[in-house]
């Protein structure tokens, strides 16, 4: 049995924060596979010329990929987590900035970026010799349950409302959690949830057989330990 828990969910529902305590707790390796579609939109960013981030795709596929392959774009296992790394610079923090974020959902519509980005993901994930026993790894992104690893025996599927999630990305960034800022960001993140869900290919929606957890009322305390009882449900020792 292939010992990976999948964890979809819209933007800032809470899937990375979730996810990285979930592998701590059950130690194991975490890989958070928005962070490798953020870096090739740093990377494009940096080395392609600004794009709007308007219809389209910003760039074509093949110079992102050539790219992506030349600096390179990777992910780097350090300890028990994965972080994306640009030409040998770790980008942890510079892929959250704004500039990458507006764009980001356009690069991942790109369907050979996202079958470049799978190819990396599995090749990480085999290079863990998951299979067996032991240890295992949790992946958080949109499609992981649906499309990278539908094999998951363990699917979550993390929602909360966009206020509630626009409320959290602003604290989390330590800005002012008011009135007309949570709707702005609300409003931004339903823009990239939109853009997220409608594309033609791996949009994002839960598995059929995903766990639902709606987030709105808990607290990341809360589902980490929710997680992890069905991972300690679901996977021997
Ligand atoms: O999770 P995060 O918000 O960092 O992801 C950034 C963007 O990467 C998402 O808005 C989405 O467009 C894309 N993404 C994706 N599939 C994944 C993970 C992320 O399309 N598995």
């Amino acid at each position: 049995m292939i010992r990976v828990i999948a964890i979809d969910g819209p933007a800032a529902s809470g899937k990375s924060s979730t996810a990285g305590l979930v592998a701590e707790r059950l130690g194991w390796a975490h890989l958070d596979s928005g962070a490798l579609y953020r870096a090739l939109t740093l990377a494009a960013l940096d080395n392609l010329g600004e794009r709007g981030a308007g219809s389209g795709e910003p760039w074509p596929a093949q110079r992102i990929i050539g790219l992506a392959d030349e600096l390179p774009v990777r992910l780097v296992r350090v300890g028990q987590v994965f972080r994306p790394e640009v030409a040998g610079v770790d980008v942890e923090q510079a892929i959250r900035g704004d500039r990458v974020t507006k764009l980001v959902s356009a690069v991942a519509a790109i369907p050979d970026i996202r079958t470049w980005v799978n190819t990396r993901q599995r090749q990480a994930v085999e290079g863990l010799g998951v299979g067996g026993g032991g240890g295992g790894v949790v992946v958080d992104g949109r499609d992981i349950g649906t499309v990278v690893f539908p094999e998951a025996p363990l699917k979550i599927f993390l929602t909360a409302t966009p206020d509630e999630r626009a409320r959290r990305r602003l604290s989390q960034r330590g800005e002012a959690v008011d009135g007309d800022v949570v709707r702005r960001e609300s409003q931004a993140l339903a823009a990239r949830d939109a853009a997220d869900s409608k594309r033609r290919i791996a949009p994002l929606k839960p598995a059929s057989d995903a766990v639902l957890l709606d987030t709105t009322a808990l607290t990341l305390a809360q589902q980490v330990t929710r997680v992890v009882e069905l991972a300690r449900g679901l996977f021997p020792g």
